[in-house]
């Protein structure tokens, strides 16, 4: 199974991209995890990458690729991902399944279902201010980001509703219902 959820900061990517990964028996593959990771880690990418995500602005596309790319080829020969946070940009979403030489997604490497997180601005302001989870979990940044989200990953909607992968799922509504209804979207775009 390969699958994309799509959402703004604090809409339940991780936590639905984990329940996700359990039942499917796939690799949760969070973009925010791996930065966040490089960065405790001290890593020449960490320390790249580290003012973006003070900021809540987006590391590069070529910082993103290279980071995931290999993941992806990996995970989609132990049975397929799910992926939380990336592609996060129109680039970024065309340039995303190629393999190691730069060819183009294959029937065994692309998407097949893509959950849109529906969640009302003001709950996720209030839900990233609560969690408090790094230094871009304050009320300015929050803001920013979420700035970031409409103008950069917000079109990514219409990108992939346009190619008929996309299923919205409210996503203010307790957490194993929302992991229900993302399993029950899974099986109608994929059955
Ligand atoms: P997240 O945990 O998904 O909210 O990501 C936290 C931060 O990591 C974002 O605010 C960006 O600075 C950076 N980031 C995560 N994924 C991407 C991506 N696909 N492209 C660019 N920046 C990203």
């Amino acid at each position: 199974m390969r699958l994309l959820l799509l959402a703004p900061p604090g809409a339940g990517k991780g936590t639905q991209g984990q329940a996700l990964a359990r039942h499917y028996g796939i690799t949760h593959l969070s973009s925010g995890d791996l930065l966040r990771e490089n960065i405790t880690g001290g890593t020449a990418v960490g320390r790249q990458v580290q003012a973006y995500l003070e900021r809540g602005d987006l590391v590069p596309d070529s910082v993103m690729d290279a980071l995931l790319q290999t993941k992806i080829l990996d995970a989609v020969k132990t049975g397929g991902y799910v992926l939380d946070g990336f592609p996060r940009t129109l680039r970024q979403a065309q340039r995303a399944f190629r393999g190691v030489a730069g060819q183009s997604a294959t029937a065994d490497t692309a998407l097949q279902a893509v959950l849109f997180l529906d969640v009302p601005e003001e709950a996720l302001v209030k839900r990233l201010l609560a969690r408090g989870r790094g230094a871009d979990d304050n009320e300015a940044t929050i803001r920013h980001r979420l700035q970031v989200y409409h103008t950069e990953t917000e079109p990514l909607v219409a990108y992939y509703r346009g190619r008929g992968l996309l299923r919205t799922v409210a996503g203010d509504q307790p957490v194993a219902d929302v992991t229900q209804a993302c399993i029950e979207a899974i099986s109608e775009l994929t059955g």
